[in-house]
């Protein structure tokens, strides 16, 4: 290729990628049906179900085709609208009362927006300084609200189970442990505990290690004595006890374990101290939260959920260790391309810190609404979201529905045992009302004005209502009620 034929292909090039960079006209044409079916979205949101069941379940997708030639962005909003934003589970829904809900408030949607368009890259603080330093600053409010010392560092991640992956591989630095160890340490949780952790220590190599499920009280909390007798008796039999992982708000009933008395056979024992708390962590801003959650502080490593419990759409979590250089141990690395990037002293790099590298700007979408807002609604909605299940839990209970312990956080667990099922009094043919509770769920989910999930609990099917969506509000929950006293009528009481 001659110069002239080089240049002059360079120039066809670059007239063809240059729709990637529309100018500002171009720019307000697309943006404008993007806020507009935003904006359409948000002002239905109310009349939308929670729970969508469609013939299709969003096939119709599958037939639209990626091309070489342009499409239009109407078109392709078409598409969302019709395949996408309609089957399944609603998770910006009110009445999305399922599983560990997180709603997705609107000014994080902006901080993302803005993350996306600056690109501005927070990985290393020589390229990045403020955005790093943000990212840090974001970590260091999280600190204070769980209580960790100022030795603590720690990540934005992009889901809890990320966030755990990490401090379980950090709890097997900190602890010395070797390939040839792995078969001997003994990590203690309890049937409670998120199936993310097992996962981990698959992915860390640790699947052979020893797993011990500690007996649970009568609200389903890890029992601190049975924990320190079972690390005796390992101890005893030559495994390495290594790390014991608490509930700060287990998934299926919300409950916490016993942090601080966990925390004084982790310290006694030289046990590392994980607690999970991606669902329960931030109910520490409210004043019964952190009473619940005392001695969460003592932990040597911890996980809260922003895009649980802050509200955040999803794609955010927070890894916090306690004492930071363990984390920093974990992740360190050196690679010659990196040579320009000096370190600063005081601001840690998220790249330093995390397996990853390039990664969003995240710590925004988290900082932005923390900015406008304050904290204070934050503090507000989880205390609202704790009395409003308490509220369901006593209402539920006098529709005749069975419950399970007071919810300590934002959890409800129940079950309806029709008359016709109780032979007599003693009793019940648990096939038949767990089947019936089954119905019960799917007939709701049909309904689609709440959505409930379900778990098992003792081998009985239970239903359960998270209130975790900013927002479900009284309505909603007078809703939920009216839903299951309908249902249970239609069904035979
Ligand atoms: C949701 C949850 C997780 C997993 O977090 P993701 O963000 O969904 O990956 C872990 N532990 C608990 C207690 C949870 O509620």
């Amino acid at each position: 290729m001659t110069n002239d034929v080089l240049l002059a292909k360079i120039a066809r090039l670059e007239a063809q990628a240059r729709p990637l960079e529309p100018d500002a006209m171009e720019r307000l044409a697309l943006r404008e049906p993007v806020m507009t079916y935003a904006e359409t979205f948000l002002e239905a949101l109310d009349k939308l179900p929670a729970y969508h069941d469609t013939e299709d379940l969003g096939s119709g997708i599958r037939s639209s085709r990626i091309v070489e030639d342009p499409g239009s962005i109407e078109a392709a909003l078409d598409l969302l609208r019709e395949h996408v934003d309609g089957p399944g589970l609603n998770p910006a829904s009110a009445g999305h009362l399922a599983y560990i809900p997180g709603g997705g408030i609107y000014t994080s949607a902006l901080g993302d927006y803005l993350a996306d368009v600056t690109n501005r890259y927070a990985g290393v603080f020589f390229g990045g300084p403020g955005a790093v330093r943000l990212e840090n600053l974001v970590i260091d409010w999280v600190r204070r609200v769980v209580g960790y010392p100022e030795s603590a560092l720690g990540n934005h991640a992009s889901c809890g189970s990320v966030a755990n992956l990490i401090a379980l591989a950090t709890a097997r630095d900190a602890a010395g442990l070797a390939g040839k160890d792995y078969h001997r340490a003994v990590l203690y949780l309890t049937s409670q505990t998120h199936h993310c952790i097992t996962k981990s220590l698959r992915f860390l190599g640790l699947g052979e290690c020893v797993i011990r499920h500690v007996a649970l009280d009568d609200r389903y909390r890890m029992r601190p004595d049975q924990l320190a007798k079972q690390i005796r008796d390992d101890r005893s039999s030559g495994l390495k006890p290594w790390v014991v992982v608490a509930s700060a708000g287990s998934t299926d009933v919300g409950a916490i374990d016993p942090l601080d008395r966990i925390a004084d056979v982790t310290t006694q024992e030289g046990l590392w101290f994980h607690v999970d708390g991606a669902y329960g962590g931030f109910f520490a801003l409210t004043t019964e939260g952190a009473d619940l959650l005392d001695g969460m502080e003592r932990s040597d490593s911890l996980v809260v959920d922003p895009h649980k419990t802050m509200f955040l759409p999803y794609g955010s979590s927070v890894l916090l260790v306690r004492d930071g250089k363990h984390l920093a141990a974990t992740h360190r690395h050196q690679a010659n391309y990196m040579q320009d990037a000096t370190p600063a002293r005081d601001e840690p790099s998220p790249a330093d810190l995390s397996p990853e590298l390039t990664r969003p700007f995240r710590a925004l979408r988290l900082w932005l609404p923390l900015m406008v807002h304050g904290v204070g609604p934050f503090r507000a909605a989880l205390e609202e979201k704790m009395l409003l299940t308490r509220y369901f839990h006593e209402e539920v209970a006098r529709l005749g529905f069975w419950v399970g312990p007071p919810p300590e956080l934002s959890v409800s667990v129940f079950r309806y045992v029709p008359e016709r099922y109780r032979a007599s009094d003693s009793e019940i043919d648990w096939d038949e009302v767990n089947a019936y509770n089954a119905r019960l769920v799917r007939e709701i989910r049909r309904d689609g004005r709440v959505f409930l999930s379900s778990t098992t609990l003792e081998g009985r099917f239970t239903i359960r209502l998270a209130a975790v969506v900013h927002r479900t509000h009284l309505d909603t929950i007078r809703t939920t009620l009216a839903v299951l006293e309908e249902m249970t009528n239609r069904l035979g009481r």
